[in-house]
């Protein structure tokens, strides 16, 4: 069984957000103060989502990534990720997060069955972390230190390059990568909500990123074990992988294999678009699995062909926090 959508491409990653809520305000992503949040009547419950990747595993969906808002602030999060680890066909399930409770859940998450971690980390700089996200950034280095102790592996950092805000940050992202054996991302501003738009003030190509580190580093075309759409180069005599994601410059989306559901269930084909399809009611209602499998093909159907962040940047008015990023 496969789920394949009209421009023929396999669907394989499912990114599951269970929750719109998040203990940090990057700017770029939630606006300052919001508490707009959705009812908690209206998430999904442990079963309700495990139903839907059952259904997801049945038409070969075989990765999940665990996302937000921030995964680690829904209670029991390590008790979902130990269900949906078990389920058959599923060989892959990941976890992104800004790692602000990793230190307290790492190990948890580990025997849980994550097998690897995505942290979003803009600078090393805690004054600039303070700024881009109102938080702590010890707390960010205790939890990717105790991710790196309990053996979690890879842990890829995403970073969220900003003209004048965290772009002369890049070479120091590099050095505490390489110190710590993580892989580094780098990630163009997407113009995702109110905030996502303001943001893109700040937008940079990678490719300037890309030719101003070969100045210093020799980089190595490199491939990387994973389902995203990043582009991997090795930075020579070392272990360092870094990885470009250019939604802007060079979109990915003829080779997009992901649709992500919203902590509310409402299923997003494209995180630049508003197609959806809302299945929470579907399950509320007592929908059969055969049928459930059904409306998941249908939706599957919805899947555009690519974004338009460029054409029609105002198109997205949800933020990245709710989609699940
Ligand atoms: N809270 C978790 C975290 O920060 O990793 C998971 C959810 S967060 C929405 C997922 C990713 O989306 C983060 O790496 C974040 O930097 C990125 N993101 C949020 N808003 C963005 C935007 N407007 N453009 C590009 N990336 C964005
Ligand atoms: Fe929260 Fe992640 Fe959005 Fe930052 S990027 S506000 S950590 S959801």
């Amino acid at each position: 069984m496969s789920l394949i959508d009209q421009y023929n491409r396999k669907i394989k990653y499912l990114r599951l957000s269970v929750t719109d809520r998040c203990d940090l305000r990057c700017f770029y992503c939630m606006p300052n103060g919001f508490d707009d949040y959705d009812e908690p009547k209206d998430w999904l419950s442990f079963d309700e989502i495990e139903r839907i990747v059952t259904s997801f595993t049945r038409l070969g969906v075989s990765s999940v990534r665990l996302t937000g808002g921030e995964p680690l602030v829904r209670k029991n999060l390590p008790e979902l990720a130990k269900r949906l680890a078990a389920l058959p066909g599923l060989d892959d399930l990941s976890l992104s997060t800004n790692a602000t409770r990793l230190a307290r859940h790492a190990e948890e998450l580990r025997d849980a069955g994550i097998s690897r971690i995505n942290v979003s980390l803009d600078t090393v700089d805690p004054v600039k972390f303070k700024k881009i996200t109102q938080g702590k950034l010890e707390k960010i280095i205790d939890g990717l230190l105790t991710a790196k102790a309990v053996g979690l592996d890879p842990i890829k950092i995403n970073m969220v390059v900003m003209k004048g805000v965290n772009d002369d940050d890049v070479e120091d992202m590099l050095k505490f990568c390489l110190e710590n054996n993580f892989t580094l991302r780098f990630i163009e501003t997407m113009p995702m909500g109110d905030t996502g738009r303001d943001a893109v003030d700040y937008y940079i190509d990678l490719h300037e990123i890309e030719a101003r580190l070969e100045k210093s580093y020799e980089l190595l075309p490199a491939v990387m074990a994973g389902a995203g759409p990043a582009r991997y180069v090795q930075v020579a005599g070392t272990n360092l992988k870094i990885g470009f994601i250019t939604p802007i410059s060079q979109h990915f989306c003829d080779t997009c294999n992901r649709v992500r559901l919203s902590a509310t269930g409402t299923l997003y084909m494209c995180l630049g678009d508003e197609h959806k399809y809302e299945l929470r009611p579907l399950l509320r209602q007592g929908i059969s699995d055969n049928d459930l499998d059904q409306v998941i093909r249908d939706a599957i159907n919805l899947k555009p062909l690519k974004h338009e962040f460029n054409e029609k940047p105002e198109k997205v008015i949800r933020f990245m926090s709710k989609t699940g990023g």
